[in-house]
């Protein structure tokens, strides 16, 4: 079974019929939505953009510091600042979530997103949790710009919940050591294999086994892809496309771009299977799985 771990809903840019059509072309059989966190985004053709993508990687890579203060500057006063300028929404709405997983129990699942400066969204969030379909937490302190440590209750939640949180960190340094210390049986994906920190993180990564990583994204390229299953194995990674960002066009999403990152990896196909979904199956198996039966 394919599992697309990270995807997030936006019917502005892409329809769940249109999302459903594609995940079956490519034969993705279950994909995990997450509320979008910015209105519609769409990606232009810009060589400028590219270079800096290009320009961003390279010094996370190599100058971790330098890149770093790039990285932090995408986000400022609420707007995401890449290929243009984009709203943070501050409350994420798991509603639109919770309405694509009744529409299509079978094919999707779905991670509440919560943010923890916002008391109404901490408060509804059990709500979300205790519905069918939906397996985990995701939070966002880089774009909703706070401290790992706010997530601490919601860490611990997690951890008695037995449900995985999936993160995308902010560049607070060494902010991917706080929850795996603290909650060592708390099982966290850090999204777009750990951006911001990969090397330093991964060698942390290597050493937790609560630990994941997700492929998902053009944060990331084919040879990153490649050195983090490297660097962690292919238990600790798993696949997803981050879509419908990257997308130029209403209702044109290439699925098979991310999907070839992992078909292209030098490992044994079995291997590929677990990145593809085994490893994600195994995150979620205290989960009432009724809802995992196909059709
Ligand atoms: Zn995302």
């Amino acid at each position: 079974m394919v599992i697309d771990c990270h995807f997030h809903v936006d019917e502005t840019m892409l329809e769940l019929d249109k999302m459903i059509e594609e995940m079956d072309q490519n034969n993705v059989d279950k994909t995990a939505l997450i509320p979008p966190f910015n209105e519609t985004m769409y990606e232009k053709e810009s060589t400028y953009q590219d270079n800096l993508h290009r320009l961003f990687r390279f010094l996370i890579m190599n100058f971790p510091n330098i890149g770093l203060k790039l990285y932090d500057g995408l986000v400022k006063d609420g707007y995401f600042k890449v290929n243009g300028s984009f709203k943070i929404f501050n409350e994420p709405n798991n509603d639109i979530v919770a309405n694509a997983i009744n529409r299509y129990p079978n094919r999707f699942l779905g991670w509440a997103a919560v943010n923890p400066t916002v008391p109404e969204s901490v408060e509804t969030l059990e709500s979300y949790l205790n519905l069918p379909g939906f397996i985990g937490v995701k939070a966002h302190p880089f774009m909703h710009k706070y401290r790992i440590k706010e997530l601490d209750f919601i860490g611990a939640l997690c951890e008695n919940r037995d449900i995985p949180m999936i993160i995308h960190l902010s560049s607070e340094p060494e902010s991917y050591k706080y929850l795996p210390d603290k909650y060592p049986n708390l099982k966290i994906i850090y999204a777009h294999a750990g951006v911001p920190f990969w090397k330093s993180f991964w060698k942390y990564a290597k050493e937790k086994p609560s630990v994941y990583v997700d492929t998902s994204s053009d944060y990331l390229t084919p040879s990153i892809v490649r050195s983090v299953v490297q660097a962690l194995g292919y238990r600790k990674v798993l696949f997803g496309c981050d879509g419908p960002y990257g997308m130029n066009k209403f209702n044109e999403y290439d699925y098979s771009e991310k999907r070839s990152w992992i078909d292209s990896l030098d490992i044994p196909q079995e291997q590929k299977e677990w990145i593809l979904g085994k490893n994600f199956i195994d995150l979620i198996k205290s989960i009432d799985q009724s809802f995992m039966q196909n059709e």
